[in-house]
């Protein structure tokens, strides 16, 4: 177990992409830690260059206080599990688990039996023969995880471990994982595309933006008070609404509704200044009598979720999403009201 220290990490690839940008980052001991961000923004260039798969242009990486910036990756002692598993095409399933310890030059005898040991922890029992090629992704993946898990690594690093999954093996992986996780407390950074899964797995999120960390803390925090409009309009299954204000003497007048400022932003806005109001769509509630304070309009599309159903209603020629509880959904064409929860209300400032 170790944590994670990394200052002014810097990453400019050969041609100029400046993929990591002076990022600062501490993950604590026994963490598990998510990476989120659009394509491109340099998850998986941190991760490799935490690995010693790519070497940093300037800044440090230390584990434990240990500066291992310079360090081989064979010397870090850091396992990672890439989104295609990397397994060995022509070694067992039992090979292919116990290779790491074969680098360090365990016996054969006593390497079979941790790989063997490790695949029972991971249901890979009457596997171990198989090669690659005849398991499923799900089989696939956990032989992955218990190649890293033998090489007792002091931190795991996975980049999209779960992308090659089916929706429902995802799930089963992604509550294995968490337990796995929490069972080893080792200190674990994983990349992920999606957001309900670092929602759910992990303790705390970095939102990266161009080589940078635009916001870190609980899922809680980055979902409930995303500090920037990035963060805001990047985080959430159905994008926020966000809509164009301007403070007045009584509050902020949002799209024909005036709201009230909300707590952590009075005193920080002055009257006459023009902010961008957020509202998630699940923090609003739809109703068919105006309601002060609420956001009126007509139902121009109803989509259904599953359990609930987004609405988009058309409020003074802006677009504005409200989920709506099974069998109290709208008709498009509908005149309809959107009371916004008020401690839900966030002020961010343009750009
Ligand atoms: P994705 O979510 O699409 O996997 P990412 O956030 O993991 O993206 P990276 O793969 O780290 O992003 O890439 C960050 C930036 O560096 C991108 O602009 C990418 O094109 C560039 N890049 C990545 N690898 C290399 C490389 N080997 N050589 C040059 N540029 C690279």
């Amino acid at each position: 177990m170790a944590a994670i220290t990394i200052r002014e990490l810097t990453k400019v690839y050969p041609g100029g992409v400046r993929a990591l940008d002076a990022l600062d980052l501490d993950v604590a001991d026994g963490e598990f830690f998510a990476l989120l961000g659009p394509s491109g923004c340099g998850k998986t260039t941190l991760l490799r260059t935490v690995a010693g798969l790519e070497t940093a242009t300037a800044g440090t990486i230390r584990l434990d206080g240990a500066d291992v910036t310079r360090l081989p990756p064979g010397r870090r002692d850091v396992g990672m599990v890439f989104q295609d598993y990397a397994l060995f095409p022509h070694m067992t399933v039992l090979d292919n688990i116990a290779y790491p310890l074969r680098v360090k030059k365990r016996g054969r005898a006593a390497r079979h039996e941790r790989a063997a040991e490790a695949g029972r922890y991971l249901g890979l029992e009457g596997l171990e023969g198989r090669r690659p090629g005849e398991l499923s992704g799900g089989q696939q993946q956990r032989v992955a995880l218990a190649r890293a898990l033998v090489a007792e690594p002091r931190v795991y690093l996975l980049d999209e471990p779960l992308s090659n999954l089916d929706a429902r093996l995802r799930l089963e992986a992604r509550t294995f994982l968490k337990r796995l996780q929490r069972e080893l407390a080792v200190t674990t950074v994983f990349v992920t595309h999606d957001q309900a899964e670092a929602l759910a797995l992990a303790d705390r999120i970095a939102v990266m933006e161009a080589g940078r960390i635009r916001q870190l803390g609980t899922p809680v925090e980055v979902f409930r008070r995303p500090a920037n409009l990035f963060v805001a309009s990047f985080i959430g299954s159905t994008p926020m609404n966000l809509l164009p204000g301007r403070v007045r003497a009584d509050g902020v007048a949002v799209a024909g509704a005036v709201l009230p400022v909300p707590d952590e932003a009075r005193g920080r806005v002055g009257e006459g200044e023009a902010l961008v109001c957020g509202v998630r769509p699940e923090y609003l509630h739809y109703g068919s009598d105006p309601k002060d304070g609420a956001f009126g309009g007509r139902v121009s599309v109803v989509e259904h979720l599953g359990g609930s159903s987004l609405v988009t209603m058309d409020v003074e020629g802006e677009p504005v999403h409200v989920v709506v509880g099974e069998g109290r959904e709208p008709e498009p064409g509908d005149e309809g009201w959107a009371l916004p929860r008020p401690d839900r209300v966030l002020l961010y400032r343009d750009g």
